[in-house]
């Protein structure tokens, strides 16, 4: 059987500093950067021929763009002299705003990258410096501004909502200000916040604490109904485009279980119903290629039924929802049949629809997709 087109994702670990509110793990200094981009092009040249082609490839972080564009171009050169990738490909950068000027974003352009996506998170300085961000609202909108007139026109922004402080008109406001752009993408995330991050410490010495249910609902379908009316198509959760043709084409691949190559540190990779992931620690990961091996941390097999449980919860937080012929041919499983008081009582509460072959989200269903999967 042909491969699908699989998804290529490049994982940058360093941060300049740590945003009070994020708990994934990066490297605060640059220094090791040279080591690890010869690390990676290792990992690359590890992967040759297990992969039929890329039609994305997606640089991830941590803060992809503290690299310079010759180490950018360093690490591209690798993956095309190693692998094969569609004429077509999605190439996307995830970009924090203070590090982007035009000079930077033309070079990016120039070398081959057709999609950005910045973490813009607020138009505030109030909310940006309650989550520890090391940019300013005047820095977001600037570096939406450069990075249109350098040319790109796949533009995407991330948002966070549900801050201590953030009022839902303010919220309004802040889709508002978004929409005014006319960017390609939108993404909105609620926040949340692990033990170990400084922000939960903050909340709880100031006595705070995260919207409730109700409030985060109202957020929820603020949020749905602010961008759809100006057009946005709502297709995964947290997910908003302008068109068809701006959904990631990237992020669908880990929605729809289409094979996936994540290199650097942590990253995750998916192929053949096999799910295998990378160690965490810079260190160790340079170490192991250094020493030849494989800085795999660990893999595993999925079942059938493991399976089954991903296609559910993932399809019902997308608004494409499950496919119900495709699920059938590939689980044996008559969906509708085999969960029908469940799936009924789903419908009657407003929060999935069954219709043309489909099992879809409701918006309201969406904002509590993590449970849909439980049917
Ligand atoms: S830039 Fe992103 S990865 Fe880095 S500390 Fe902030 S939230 Fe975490």
């Amino acid at each position: 059987m042909k491969q699908e087109n699989a998804g290529l994702y490049i994982h940058i670990p360093f941060c300049l500093s740590k945003c009070g509110y994020c708990s994934f793990y990066s490297v605060g200094s640059v220094y090791l950067v040279p080591e690890y981009i010869a690390a990676l092009k290792k990992e690359i040249k590890q992967y040759r021929g297990k992969f039929t082609s890329f039609d994305t490839i997606y640089f991830g972080g941590g803060t992809p763009s503290l690299l310079t564009p010759k180490q950018l171009i360093e690490i591209l050169t690798s993956i095309y002299e190693y692998f094969n990738i569609d004429a077509d490909a999605e190439i996307t950068m995830e970009a924090n705003p203070g590090d982007i000027c035009s000079e930077y974003l033309s070079n990016l352009r120039e070398i081959g990258f057709n999609r950005l996506n910045i973490g813009a998170q607020s138009f505030s300085d109030k909310i940006l410096k309650l989550l520890g961000r090391r940019h300013s609202a005047r820095e977001a909108i600037a570096s939406i501004d450069a990075s249109r007139k350098a040319g790109f026109h796949n533009l995407g922004i991330d948002l966070i909502y549900g801050v201590h402080g953030l009022g839902i008109k303010s919220w309004e406001k802040t889709l508002q200000q978004a929409v005014s752009f006319a960017l390609e993408h939108i993404s909105c995330y609620q926040l949340s916040l692990d033990e170990k991050t400084p922000l939960y410490k903050e909340y709880n010495s100031a006595g705070w604490s995260l919207p409730d249910e109700r409030t985060e609902l109202k957020f929820f379908l603020t949020t749905d109904e602010e961008l759809t009316k100006n057009g946005y198509i709502h297709y995964e959760v947290s997910n908003f485009a302008r068109k068809e043709k701006f959904k990631s084409r990237h992020n669908q691949k880990y929605w729809q279980h289409t094979p996936y190559l994540g290199l650097g540190p942590a990253a995750n990779s998916f192929l053949n119903n096999k799910r295998w992931w990378n160690r965490t620690s810079v260190k160790d990961y340079i170490k192991e290629i250094a020493s030849g091996k494989i800085p795999v941390e660990n893999s595993e097999k999925l079942s059938a039924e493991e399976l089954q449980l991903e296609t559910l919860f993932l399809g019902l937080r997308t608004q494409a929802g499950i496919n119900l012929k495709k699920f059938k041919a590939r689980f044996g499983v008559d969906l509708p049949l085999a969960r029908k008081s469940m799936i009924d009582a789903l419908v009657i509460n407003n929060l999935v629809e069954l219709k043309d072959g489909f099992l879809r989200p409701t918006v309201r269903g969406m904002a509590v997709a993590d449970s849909l999967a439980l049917i």
